[in-house]
């Protein structure tokens, strides 16, 4: 109904401005009028009265229909109505303007990202289908998501667009089951014109979900439509994944977001400071930079910490400040600044063994494996050196470190699913 209303708005403006109707005639008869709905190229007017209704239809629909052309460069139906009941609103705008392609910042790291992004939004299922974005947390796959739903929301107004997390998906397909609405569930996504899932990589290992996908997904590329998918590995890294799904994944286009440069941090911090009318010297900016380098979502958090900060204290932004919420942003997530002792707990934890068993001198099977793991990260991690890795370990020899090390780099190349454990540590760590 909102969205209506705007575009009605609008409408009465280019009527006014550019055809060049009086402002008394819009007075007179326009201004009562209830924009009802905007769905499928078409505008529904309500007009209760019925004089005033012939009137309009008869004598105004052609200067409204023209307006309309002008204000979408497209045909525009006009539609009248008596009564409210008839129409519902069927599309609002659902997607935000914070994660547009305006707002989104190109540089090296994410240019074929975008790009393909645009292109696919500029023209659904003509190009890449499905385009898959994949990447590390926290690097912008939502946001681009958000600005392919926003941008074809935006060029067609009716088109059934379906935003969904990969989990979320699971969930609502599980509860279906259970309510015995799975008709209901199958419907809807096999309806979209447009389907997007975000975190693809959750459906994978659940069999009944992935099979109800992959017939949403045959559907829907058979009927050319677009499915635009996002996830943290490339296909052949997830684990369970069901081959002919893993297939489906690699038909259309796969491009990767890589953590930002230098130069793409600061034009980041730059649009960001803007947005929230924070003021920052070269330097603090700079130190932001330094500092905060894997992940965006976290240069965020900072500038917002600091403008918090800056407005508590109720004064300019200090390069103290700066620092302190670097360094606040840090602590809040220890798993993004990650110790020695995090990471024993996590892989640990991965591997159900006691923390004092992990780092003690038990030889036997199953711990060998795990206390490599750990010396592993350690060392990728923390960089920490061989001798003092040792030390962490009950005072082990350096070169027992070396062999590990050397051991699971060997097994993380050769070996897909111990790859993937790997990573699902080091997520743990990172989330801790
Ligand atoms: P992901 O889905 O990859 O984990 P998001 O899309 O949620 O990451 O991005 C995290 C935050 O960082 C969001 O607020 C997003 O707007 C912002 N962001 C990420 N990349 C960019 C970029 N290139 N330009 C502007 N903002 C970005
Ligand atoms: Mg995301």
């Amino acid at each position: 109904m909102q969205y209506a209303q705007e575009i009605w708005a609008k409408t009465l403006e280019i009527m006014e401005r550019e055809l060049g109707m009086s402002r008394t005639c819009i007075d007179t008869w326009f201004v009562d009028i209830k924009a009802l709905s905007f769905s499928d190229n078409c505008l529904t007017l309500l007009i209760k009265n019925d004089f005033m209704r012939g009137y309009v239809e008869s004598q105004y629909s052609k200067w409204i229909t023209d307006a309309l052309r002008l204000l979408f460069s497209m045909e525009i139906r006009l539609r009248v109505v008596d009564k409210e009941e008839e129409v519902q609103e069927v599309s609002k705008r659902q997607f935000d303007e914070e994660y547009s392609f305006e707002r989104f910042v190109v540089g090296n790291s994410n240019t074929f990202a975008h790009a393909a992004a645009k292109a696919v939004a500029q023209a659904p299922a003509t190009s890449y289908n499905p385009l898959l974005i994949y990447g590390g947390s926290g690097l912008g796959k939502t946001h681009l998501l958000n600005a392919i739903a926003g941008t074809i929301e935006k060029n067609n107004p009716s088109a059934k667009i379906i935003y969904v997390k990969g989990d979320d998906f699971t969930n609502e397909f599980i509860e279906s089951i259970q309510a015995r609405t799975a008709d209901e569930f199958r419907n809807k996504y096999r309806a979209a014109d447009l389907l997007l899932v975000d975190d693809i990589q959750f459906i994978a290992g659940r069999e009944r979900t992935q099979e109800e996908f992959f017939h949403t997904f045959n559907a829907l590329y058979e009927a050319k439509k677009q499915i635009v998918l996002t996830s943290d590995r490339l296909p052949k890294e997830m684990v369970n994944l069901e081959e002919r799904l893993r297939t489906r994944f690699e038909w259309g286009l796969m491009v990767d977001i890589q953590p930002p440069d230098y130069e793409t941090r600061m034009a980041i911090i730059n649009l960001k400071c803007k947005r929230l009318g924070l003021e920052l010297s070269t330097k603090q900016k700079e130190t932001i930079a330094n500092n905060v380098t894997s992940n965006v979502r976290q240069i965020e958090g900072t500038i917002k910490k600091i403008y918090a900060y800056s407005e508590l204290l109720q004064t300019d932004t200090t390069q103290d400040i700066v620092e302190r919420a670097i360094k606040d942003m840090f602590q809040e997530h220890p798993g993004l600044n990650p110790t020695p002792e995090i990471i024993i707990k996590e892989v640990a934890k991965y591997y159900q063994i006691e923390e004092t068993v992990l780092i003690g001198k038990n030889q036997s099977k199953g711990t060998v494996l795990p206390r490599q793991v750990a010396m592993y990260l350690i060392r990728e991690i923390i960089h920490s050196s061989y001798p003092d890795i040792g030390k962490m370990f009950s005072g082990r020899d350096h070169t027992t470190v070396i062999h590990a090390d050397n051991k699971i780099k060997e097994m993380i190349k050769t070996n897909h699913e111990f790859k993937n454990e790997i990573k699902d540590i080091r997520n743990n760590i990172l989330e801790s």
